[in-house]
């Protein structure tokens, strides 16, 4: 990040400025929380304006990335954020912090999470805990209609949320796809964003 904009000890002055002049940006990870209510952007542009820096995760590929606590209305949130190349701020996800990760909102768990459940690998975007879950509801497209795959067996990164499954299990949901093997079929809500814009 030589070129880049943040300079030590002035990173949550260049936050607030990128938040209060509306440039930056969030990522899928981030709109998925929207959606699921479990984050607000009000929230996030809080945080990220008022609160402090709790860690730099440095990383040899990527820019250093920055995780950011603050609050809203009392309720504690994290904001993980980075300087993208065009030097653009990017929120990479935002979260309640929570047990087991989190004995309190700026603390880390020391035992690294859940003590009942293994690890079994390592989140590649935040590096925090893989464990294995079955997943209710893995939302995807298909030919323009919205599927649901129930009862996933998937790893769970207990930090951000990001869900990783086998080749194993990615072969078999492979061929169910293909098989269009459906059991059956739900409402969805929608949001129209833009409704007068034509889709491209
Ligand atoms: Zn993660």
């Amino acid at each position: 990040m030589e070129s880049g904009e943040i300079r030590p000890n002035h990173e949550m002055e260049w936050f607030g400025n990128r938040v209060r002049e509306s440039r930056y940006s969030l990522s899928e990870h981030v709109v998925r929380y929207l959606v699921e209510g479990k984050v607000s952007v009000q929230g996030i542009e809080n945080v990220l304006m008022t609160g402090r820096v709790l860690e730099e995760h440095r990383n040899p590929v990527r820019s250093t990335s920055f995780l950011v606590y603050g609050t809203l209305g009392g309720q504690p949130l994290h904001v993980k954020c980075a300087e993208d190349v065009d030097h653009q701020l990017v929120v990479l996800f935002a979260y309640v912090p929570a047990p087991p990760v989190w004995d309190s909102p700026t603390r880390r768990n020391s035992l690294g999470g859940s003590e009942m459940a293994e690890s079994v690998g390592t989140c590649f975007f935040c590096g925090g805990k893989l464990i294995e879950i079955t997943v209710g509801n893995y939302l995807y497209r298909y030919e323009g209609q919205m599927c649901a795959v129930k009862r996933l067996p998937a790893a769970l990164c207990e930090q951000c949320g990001e869900k990783y499954i086998s080749a194993e299990v990615g072969r078999k949901l492979n061929a169910l796809i293909d098989e269009k093997k459906f059991s059956g079929t739900e409402e969805a809500n929608v949001i129209e964003f833009m409704p007068e814009v034509e889709l491209s």
